[in-house]
């Protein structure tokens, strides 16, 4: 499945501007993909990300997150925080700890932070909910773009198919991350996949 298509259908059949409530794992994901979705849909970023540790290095990607939403002054775009729930995030992944990056734990990583903000996009009435996961290479679209079909019917609100890596999109990501001086990290979140690598 081509989920970059798919986008792009949803993208020409709109005939209103709907409210999409976008998961962000971190401001340099988020940078392509807000400046492609904002002539679009008016955005709320959610930031959940529970698997982020240490908390330092959360606060640090959270605060980068703002950052470049305060500096990309677009009136289309706003902030939501979320609560730090890292103990829900490790219950989850109990047994999954020795799981390379891209394995079970991934999944259900991604199913926790997807699941919240459709929560939360019900809750609070939004057309759409997405997420910026789909830029990085190291995490599969397929998966990613499986788990928000599954939520969508779940809770009842739409959920944006994308696979933001396309069409140079990483790459656009890496480029505007230097335009705006945001940190990048060099791992992916959790430290179970951190001490993996090293
Ligand atoms: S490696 Fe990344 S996606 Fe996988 S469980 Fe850890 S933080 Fe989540």
């Amino acid at each position: 499945m081509n989920y970059h298509n798919k986008l792009l259908e949803i993208i020409n059949s709109l005939t209103i501007r709907p409210k999409l409530l976008l998961h962000s794992c971190c401001g340099p994901c988020s940078t392509t993909v807000l400046t492609f979705l904002a002539p679009y849909f008016d955005i709320v970023v959610l930031y959940y990300n529970p698997n982020i540790e240490p908390i330092e290095e959360y606060e640090h990607r959270k605060s980068e997150q703002i950052r470049f939403i305060k500096e990309l002054n677009d009136s289309r775009i706003t902030f939501l925080d979320c609560d730090y729930e890292n103990e829900k995030f490790k219950n989850k992944t109990i047994g999954l700890e020795k799981e390379k990056e891209g394995g079970a734990r991934c999944g259900v990583c991604f199913k926790l932070r997807l699941e919240k903000t459709a929560q939360i996009a019900k809750q609070q009435h939004f057309d759409y909910f997405g997420t910026t996961l789909t830029v990085s290479p190291h995490k599969n679209s397929q998966i990613i773009n499986s788990i928000g079909a599954l939520l969508e019917k779940q809770f009842g609100v739409k959920y944006l198919y994308s696979d933001f890596k396309k069409k140079d999109g990483y790459k656009k990501s890496i480029l505007l991350s230097k335009e705006y001086n945001l940190y990048r990290q060099d791992y992916c979140g959790c430290l179970f996949g951190r001490n993996l690598d090293d």
